[in-house]
């Protein structure tokens, strides 16, 4: 193989890339990170909670004891799974809480990705890579047959035996330099995020949580004036992040905009106490891919393997929001696959095809093949937006409220709540969903 500058460029220093780099040096390889943001994590944002098995097992695979579960700048571990349908005045939350939440391997915790992108950047230099922080690749550098050997930046043009591409999920390099199709507006959706200061304490007895452990909540309904998409709330240690997800499609037809949106969200009755008296430290915005396994795009190339949410491996299922478990994961794998590839001289598609193996075998794929029709059924499952925070409104109001009239038998009471919404309908659309799900 031709003499290059480094046997692996990485490009974006987020959860894949940063994974990639430092599995990559492990493995004994020079490598190159180049992050846009002026430190790792600056142009980041999730909501979020990270599902910490794909981490564990890079770790247990690679870090030879040296790094410390407990040193990882997570916020909290999350052992309160909230999940509430908002009407305009009224929410009902269920709220979940086992052991097995807790356990290792199913564990998951809240992060703010300046924090943890910087421990995630820090490590893989500690493991021998380069990053350089300030750089936005513009361009892939690609010979006469096609074969990508390495990036222009700027003035710059840096050579490599192959490019891993993690560049997120606004990939204009993937479309422009891989081929990569735009993805369509009903694909794609915004989140906004803000950060809200508060005393660790309050909010263990805001979320009758222990020190340290936290709670995770997604909304349907109202959060988005009734439009596909969905709110989130994570506690942190002494903050709370507070977002909504809306589609782009139905953001240009709204009548609103997604600010508005998180204003009337943050006036909630069910989301107002939580964040009483707290200040915002925080607001950003990120897109994110909804469309699942239809829009993954190709990931091996010449030269070239796309990871993460430059890839679109992304999931929203209304009631678990992925994307840096299948991240760091496909870092891992992509990272596996190309220095298999240098070892044998063979950087090809065909030579890297241990990559597209990798990601098949694993949850990655499979996961988002699994839950293939859930973008689309939720994209035209308006009335879960709409309707269905209202029935459940009005079905709890028949439960709960007691007014002095004489009682009416409950089933009596819920049936003209359901049948006004056309009984066999209901039946259809929630068939539908658990189908998809
Ligand atoms: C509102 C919202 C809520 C979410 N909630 C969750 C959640 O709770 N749990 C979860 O698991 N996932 C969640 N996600 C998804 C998750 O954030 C992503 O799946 C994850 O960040 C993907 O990691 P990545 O490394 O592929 O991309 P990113 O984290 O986006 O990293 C890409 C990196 O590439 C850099 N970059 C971009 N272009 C260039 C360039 N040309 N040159 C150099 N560097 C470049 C960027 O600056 C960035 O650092 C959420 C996303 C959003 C937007």
């Amino acid at each position: 193989m031709e003499e290059r500058d480094f046997d692996i460029i990485v490009i974006g220093c987020g959860c894949a890339g940063a994974i990639a780099a430092y599995v990559a040096a492990k493995k004994g390889k020079s490598v190159l990170v180049v992050e846009r943001g002026d430190f790792a994590g600056a142009k980041n944002m999730t909501g979020g909670r990270l599902y910490a098995h794909s981490l564990r097992s890079v770790l247990d695979a690679y870090s030879d004891g040296e790094i410390d579960w407990g040193s990882i700048p997570f916020e909290r571990k999350i052992t309160h799974e909230r999940i509430a349908f908002m009407d305009i005045a009224s929410a009902m939350t269920v709220d979940f809480t086992s052991e097995e939440l807790g356990r290792e391997y199913c564990d998951s915790y809240s992060v703010l990705r300046g924090t943890f992108d910087q421990w995630l950047a820090k490590t893989a230099e500690e493991a021998g890579c380069e990053v350089i922080c300030g750089i936005a690749v513009e361009a892939l550098l690609r010979d006469d047959s096609g074969c990508v050997y390495g990036i222009r930046a700027g003035e710059d043009e840096i050579t490599a035996q192959v490019v891993i591409l993690s560049e997120g999920a606004n990939s204009l390099l993937t479309e422009r330099c891989l081929g990569a199709p735009r993805p369509k507006p009903s694909q794609m959706a915004v989140g906004i995020k803000e950060v809200f200061e508060l005393p660790a304490s309050t909010i263990e007895d805001r979320f009758l949580c222990a020190p340290d452990e936290g709670a995770a909540m997604l909304v349907v309904g109202d959060c988005t004036h009734g439009y596909t998409g969905g709110g989130f709330l994570y506690t942190n240690k002494d903050s709370i992040s507070l977002g909504l997800v809306a589609t782009i499609e139905h953001l240009q037809e709204a009548d609103t905009t997604i600010y508005q949106m998180m204003d009337d969200f943050k006036k909630h009755p069910a989301v107002a106490p939580i964040i009483r008296d707290a200040a915002m430290v925080e607001h950003s915005g990120h897109m994110v891919s909804e469309g699942g396994y239809d829009m993954v795009p190709e990931y091996v190339h010449d030269g070239c393997l796309v990871a993460g949410d430059a890839a679109m491996l992304c999931m929203n299922l209304g009631y678990q929001v992925r994307g840096m478990d299948l991240a760091i994961s496909s870092g891992r794998f992509a990272a596996e696959a190309a220095c298999a590839a240098i070892d044998a001289g063979d950087v090809s598609a065909s030579g890297l095809a241990a990559y597209r193996t990798a990601m098949e075998e694993s949850f990655v794929i499979q996961d988002l093949k699994t839950y293939r029709r859930w973008p689309q059924t939720m994209d035209k499952w308006t009335r879960m937006f709409t309707e269905y925070p209202t029935m459940v409104r009005e079905a709890m109001n028949a439960v709960f409220v007691v007014d002095g009239e004489p009682g009416i038998p409950l089933r009596k009471r819920l049936w003209p709540i359901a049948k006004k919404r056309g009984v066999f309908k209901l039946i259809k659309e929630v068939g539908g969903a658990l189908r998809a799900l």
